[in-house]
């Protein structure tokens, strides 16, 4: 299937000093470029009117589904400024793809690959301008709504498929700092059967109470535990989790009931490349705790498409505190965090073809 694009650039852009101004320092999520990328979805079309617009409010019916029953999907991904002045996506045929099951678990009309990353590719080319130089990148948020109106609890027949972008400086300022994170024995994110292993706004909304009890324990982050035993460490809110062991093997949690993560997917592949075995394999909390204090684990981290890797200096939970690597960033999780980088700022060669050149 093809669709194309209608190009609409705005009339009214950002001028050039109040956008310098704000890739001076944007932040996370709160700079947006002047553009969006918006593609519609009915039955008798299908995904119709592609377009690339000016960045604007959607005329939304107070009874359209996603605001009551809550069927919306999103993607993260992000497009980097290369020394040469090009610009690299990371992998969107993985965000296609997952996008795509999102899709099909929220029994929402599922986005053809090609619309998909035509629409990110369009998107980062009108807005060039606004992705950041150095460490900083342009986040690109795909999504799709559910939008009939009409009230009762069945699949939309009308949707919305829209991509965004968001300048976003360095994750973190003078390198990346150990994060501290609670464990929730209150709260589960996902059970067996059910939404955890897609990319749907409501997991996010179900996460919040328990990243809320996170912040008020004095922790950045909250790691869930498998909702059976609640024993089995399955990811943190928003990041997949790798632990390091002192024979040089890494494992992280197996997918089902997480996020198929895709910065989890590149790193198992890097480090297998390095010759390191990596297990996809269940790890208990309780195991954790006695693997970080016989020294068989030698460092744990966090990663994801926001932060890349972030290494966990410490574990808290109702039972105490455990400090992994002395609460300090390990050299595993920082030689990983510089190749993917590396790969990712085109500063290193590219062996899996992650890059698309845009
Ligand atoms: N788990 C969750 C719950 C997430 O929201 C994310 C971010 N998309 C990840 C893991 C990491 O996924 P990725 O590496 O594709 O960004």
């Amino acid at each position: 299937m093809t669709v194309t694009f209608d190009i609409k650039p705005t009339t009214n852009p950002t001028p050039d000093q109040e956008r310098a101004a704000k890739l001076a320092n944007p932040g996370f999520g709160r700079v947006f470029t002047d553009h969006m990328a918006v593609v519609q979805y009915n039955q008798e079309k299908g995904w119709h009117a592609a377009r690339v617009e000016s960045r604007a409010n959607f005329p939304l019916d107070p009874a359209a589904a996603v605001l009551h029953y809550a069927q919306e999907i999103f993607e993260g991904l992000k497009a980097y400024k290369r020394d040469d002045g090009g610009v690299n996506l990371f992998r969107p045929d993985a965000n296609a793809k997952r996008f795509w099951n999102s899709a099909e678990r929220m029994a929402m009309a599922p986005l053809p690959h090609a619309v998909f990353i035509e629409a990110v590719e369009q998107l980062v080319r009108i807005d060039r301008a606004w992705i950041p130089g150095g460490e900083g990148s342009l986040y690109l948020r795909p999504f799709m709504i559910a939008n009939e109106v009409f009230l009762g609890v069945k699949p939309s027949a009308e949707y919305i498929f829209a991509v965004i972008a968001s300048p976003v400086g360095s994750y973190f300022k003078g390198g990346p700092a150990p994060v501290s994170i609670w464990v929730s024995e209150n709260y589960t994110r996902a059970a067996v059967g059910g939404t955890g292993g897609v990319k749907c706004g409501g997991n996010y909304a179900a996460s919040l109470r328990a990243q809320a009890e996170a912040i008020e324990h004095g922790c950045d982050q909250v790691v869930f535990l498998d909702a059976i035993e609640r024993r089995y460490v399955e990811e943190l809110g928003g990041m997949n989790v790798f632990f390091v062991f002192d024979d040089g093997s890494l494992s992280t949690p197996p997918l089902g009931t997480i996020l198929p993560g895709i910065t989890r997917d590149s790193i198992i592949a890097l480090a297998r490349d390095a010759g390191k075995e990596v297990r996809e394999e269940a790890y208990a909390i309780d195991q954790w705790r006695a693997d970080a204090k016989s020294g068989r684990l030698k460092e744990a981290f966090a990663c994801g498409t926001a932060a890349v890797i972030s290494p966990i200096g410490k574990v808290r939970s109702a039972s105490g505190d455990v400090l992994i690597n002395g609460g300090e960033a390990g050299p595993v999780a920082m030689g990983l965090r510089k190749q993917l980088v590396d790969i990712q700022y085109g500063r290193s060669p590219d062996p899996h073809q992650w890059i698309r050149d845009v």
